[in-house]
């Protein structure tokens, strides 16, 4: 059965912002801006934001807070900012991490909730509208239902997801991304190519989606390592957003799975991007899901006309590779926290704790 639901209105192509801002603007009366410290500005989206508002007269508040796999301080703060100033909607321009901010802010301004409660998903009974301007090509938080914020009192990252945070309004321009580093390109990629791969992972997976996840992970595929050479590139620099695109909306209907809880821990205890601790576990993870989904992914890898070494060592030539040492302590509370994160609901086999351990441990010694 394929239970379908995407709500997302989106404007993808060159200056779609320039073009289609006025869209924005019957949203509400006064938006909040949520944004990191530099990027926003850096890439152009902000200020193509900011010429849309200003040629109304549309008064906005700016809450440029928001760090790396946003915590639930931030959007606290973001939230009793947007309640201060009296904005009636939110504007989130950046990577996932102030799209991801953005959702959460409408969601704990709009609703009578501790902020811990947001990981209750049932009770975001309301949302103030969210509008999303990505300017990475990895999450496409620009159209799934997810947030993912760190409770840093227990050192743990977690999402949630409702249907009430879909964007309303997604601006999406690859022009943005042409500012990102070779690092920050290459771990992004990653991770769109982790939410594709887990469509076909995903216990709700179905063939319906199939030629989009091999469409998706072809692209990353061709395109990543040529963009990689020329960062520049506008050609490319679009290739890898249509397959963060894919990778978002394959996730909004499918959910992610183990992939993502292992990650999750390498980012909070280790410092690893996002993207990157997805792709260090993706080998691992694929060796564990191919007894049961070999059909699936068997046609994926004909559809790219090679083999799955072939795919490993092109992550290898990559540069994906763990370099720390898990010590017992780690494995044996964070292999507990992957057990019982949300995203294992959606794995295609059951997996036991002691798996978890094993895979853990096995990560140590690749
Ligand atoms: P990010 O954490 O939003 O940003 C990473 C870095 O890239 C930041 O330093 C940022 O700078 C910089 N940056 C962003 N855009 C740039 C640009 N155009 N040019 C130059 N630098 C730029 O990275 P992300 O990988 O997109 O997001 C990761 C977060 O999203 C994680 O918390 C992850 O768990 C979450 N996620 C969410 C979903 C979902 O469905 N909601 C799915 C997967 C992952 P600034 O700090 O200055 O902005
Ligand atoms: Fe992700």
């Amino acid at each position: 059965m394929l239970n379908y639901f995407m709500p997302v209105h989106f404007f993808l192509g060159r200056d779609v912002l320039k073009r289609n801002g006025e869209l924005m603007l019957t949203l509400g009366k006064k938006p909040l801006l949520v944004t990191g410290k530099n990027s926003a500005k850096k890439c152009g989206a902000l200020d193509d934001v900011i010429s849309v508002l200003n040629l109304s007269g549309m008064h906005y508040t700016h809450f440029d807070e928001v760090k790396e796999n946003p915590d639930l301080e931030t959007v606290v703060k973001g939230a009793k900012l947007l309640q201060q100033t009296e904005c009636d909607f939110i504007i989130a321009i950046g990577g996932g991490s102030p799209l991801d901010a953005g959702k959460a802010i409408s969601a704990l301004a709009k609703n009578d909730l501790l902020p811990y409660e947001l990981y209750e998903s049932a009770k975001i009974k309301d949302a103030y509208k969210i509008v999303a301007v990505p300017t990475t090509a990895g999450t496409g938080s620009e159209l799934t239902p997810y947030s993912v914020i760190t409770n840093t009192e227990i050192n743990q990252k977690a999402g949630f997801g409702s249907s009430l945070l879909y964007p309303a309004l997604s601006y999406i321009d690859a022009k943005y991304t042409l500012t990102l580093s070779k690092e920050i390109t290459r771990d992004t990629s990653i991770d769109a190519l982790s939410h594709l791969l887990e469509g076909l992972y995903s216990d709700v997976r179905h063939s319906f989606f199939y030629p989009l996840i091999f469409q998706g992970i072809k692209l990353i595929y061709q395109f990543l390592p040529l963009c990689l050479e020329e960062l520049d590139n506008l050609e490319y620099r679009v290739k890898l957003m249509h397959a963060s695109m894919l990778g978002g909306y394959i996730i909004s209907q499918c959910g992610t799975t183990l992939q993502h809880s292992l990650g999750y821990p390498l980012t909070t205890e280790l410092g690893l991007s996002h993207g990157l601790a997805n792709g260090v576990v993706m080998k691992i993870v694929m060796e564990k899901f191919y007894p049961s989904v070999s059909t699936e992914l068997d046609s994926m890898f004909k559809y790219l006309k090679i083999g799955k070494n072939d795919f490993y060592s092109w992550l290898d030539m990559l540069g994906i590779k763990f370099e720390h040492d898990l010590d017992d302590l780690f494995i044996k509370s964070k292999s507990y926290e992957v057990l019982n994160s949300r995203n294992m609901a959606k794995n295609p086999c059951k997996i036991e704790l002691e798996e978890i351990q094993s895979l853990y441990k096995n990560l140590s010694k690749s």
